[in-house]
C-alpha cells in the first residue's frame, strides 16, 4: 500500500533535517507518495504568508504530514506557523516520547517516558492584552471589581482558558495511548492547589477519566512543581505524563534534557484521524545551511510517522538503525561527540546516510 504524506521542509535547519528524515523513511522500503508543500520563510517568498492555504489543504487531504521546524518571525504580525497549524487542523495532542540511547550523553540511563501535551487552549490560546492599552486598562478595571484583587493599572493580561471538553479529550488520549503502547501509568500534571478553577477542572477531569481505566492503568495526578523535582531525581517513576499546554511545553523540554537534549527529541501533533510529525527543536537559524546539526530528532519523528501509518516493522527497523548509529558513535554530528570540536564529527547528511545504510543492510539480511 502506498501512503500519501505531505512533506513540509520548513526553514532554517528545517530542510536539512526534514530531507534527512525523508531519506531514512525511503530506505525502509515503505511506499510513500510525497507531496512537498512550503511553510515558513519559503512560503512567505512565494505566497506572502508563512502558512499558505494550499499547504493546510494538502495536509487536510492527505491526513498525514512530516514537517521541518519553522522560524516564528518576531514583530511582523505573522502568528507562529506551528501554533496556527495545530489550531487549524485541530491537532489537539502533542506526543513527545523521551528515551535514552546508548551513545547519547545524559544524566540517566534507561529513561523511557512520553509527554502528552494538550495543544489547543491554556495560556497558549493567544488571548493577551498589552500593558497600558485603553482596552487593557478597561479590562483591569473590570477584573479589579470582579475579583477584588489589586491588579496594577499598567499590568499586561494573559487569559488561561481550560475547558472540561479539552481536558477530557487529552486525558482520554493519554490513557488510550498508554494502553496501545503497553504502558502502565498516566500521571496528570497540574497546579490545582493555586489555580483552583482552571487547573482544578483539569485535575478533576483527569481523576474522573482515570476511573474509567481502573484495573488497566494506574492513573494518578501530581502538582507541576513537585513533578519537575521528581522528574530530575527519579525519572524512572514516570511513564506517560498528561499536561495542559504550557506545563506540557516546559516539561517536554525538561524531559528532552533528561535524555540528552533537543537533538534527540521527536514529536507528533495528533488530532482525530490526522497527524503532523515534527522534532521538538526549532529552526536554529544560526546553523542553517551548514550541514552540521543533528538529524536524529527528525528521523525519530519519522519513526513515529511509520508507527502511525501502521508500518510497525519499518518503524522498529528505523528506530534500531538510529540506536545502532548512536551507540557506535562514529558517524554522528558534533553535538553527539564527547568534544564538540571533534574533527571526526560528520554532517547532517552523512549521519542520515549512515542510518539509511544500516536500514538497507538490515532489510538485505532479513530477505
Ligand atoms: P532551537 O531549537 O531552534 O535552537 C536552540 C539551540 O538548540 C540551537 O542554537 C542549537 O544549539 C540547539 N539545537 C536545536 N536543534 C538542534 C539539532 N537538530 N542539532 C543540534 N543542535 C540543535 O530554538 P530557538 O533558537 O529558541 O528557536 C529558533 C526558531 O525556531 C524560533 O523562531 C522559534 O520560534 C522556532 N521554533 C520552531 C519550532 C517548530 O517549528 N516546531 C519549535 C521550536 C522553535
Amino acid at each position: 500500500m502506498t501512503h500519501k504524506v505531505v512533506f513540509i521542509p520548513g526553514d532554517g535547519i528545517g530542510p536539512e533535517v526534514a530531507w534527512a528524515a525523508r531519506r531514512c523513511l525511503d530506505a525502509t522500503g515503505v511506499a510513500i507518495d510525497w507531496e512537498e508543500r512550503p511553510a515558513g520563510e519559503a512560503a512567505i517568498k512565494q505566497f506572502g504568508t508563512p502558512l499558505p492555504a494550499e499547504t493546510l489543504q494538502a495536509v487536510r487531504d492527505a491526513r498525514v504530514a512530516i514537517k521541518g521546524p519553522v522560524t516564528t518571525p518576531i514583530g511582523t504580525g505573522f502568528r507562529s506557523v506551528n501554533v496556527a497549524l495545530r489550531k487549524e487542523l485541530n491537532l489537539y495532542a502533542c506526543v513527545r516520547p523521551c528515551r535514552t540511547y546508548a551513545g547519547v550523553r545524559s544524566p540517566f540511563r534507561e529513561v523511557d517516558l512520553v509527554v502528552v501535551r494538550e495543544n489547543t487552549e491554556d495560556l497558549y490560546a493567544g488571548i493577551e492584552f498589552a500593558a497600558g492599552e485603553p482596552r487593557t486598562r478597561e479590562l483591569v478595571q473590570q477584573l479589579r471589581s470582579w475579583s477584588q484583587q489589586p491588579i496594577d493599572a499598567d499590568a499586561a493580561i494573559s487569559i488561561k482558558p481550560i475547558s472540561r471538553a479539552a481536558s477530557e479529550r487529552i486525558m482520554r488520549f493519554a490513557c488510550e495511548y498508554a494502553l496501545k503502547h503497553g504502558r502502565r501509568k498516566v500521571t496528570a500534571v497540574h497546579k490545582a492547589n493555586i489555580m483552583k478553577f482552571t487547573d482544578g477542572l483539569f485535575m478533576e477531569t483527569a481523576r474522573r477519566v482515570g476511573k474509567e481505566y481502573e484495573g488497566r492503568l494506574t492513573v494518578e495526578d501530581r502538582l507541576v512543581d513537585a513533578t519537575c523535582m521528581q522528574l530530575v531525581l527519579r525519572p524512572h517513576d514516570f511513564d506517560v505524563l498528561a499536561l495542559p499546554n504550557l506545563y506540557g511545553d516546559i516539561l517536554s523540554d525538561l524531559c528532552a534534557g533528561l535524555v540528552g537534549g533537543l537533538g534527540v527529541a521527536p514529536g507528533a501533533n495528533i488530532g482525530d484521524g490526522i497527524a503532523v510529525f515534527e522534532a521538538v527543536h526549532g529552526s536554529a537559524p544560526k546553523y542553517a545551511g551548514l550541514n552540521k546539526v543533528n538529524p536524529t530528532a527528525m528521523i525519530l519523528s519519522g519513526a513515529l510517522l511509520l508507527e502511525y501509518l501502521g508500518e510497525l516493522e519499518a518503524a522498529r527497523r528505523l528506530n534500531d538503525a538510529v540506536a545502532a548509529v548512536l551507540r557506535e558513535g562514529r558517524q554522528v554530528t558534533y553535538d553527539l561527540k564527547a568534544d564538540r570540536n571533534d574533527p571526526g564529527a560528520v554532517g547532517t547528511k552523512q549521519m542520515a546516510a549512515a542510518i539509511a545504510a544500516v536500514i538497507r543492510r538490515s532489510i538485505a539480511a532479513s530477505s
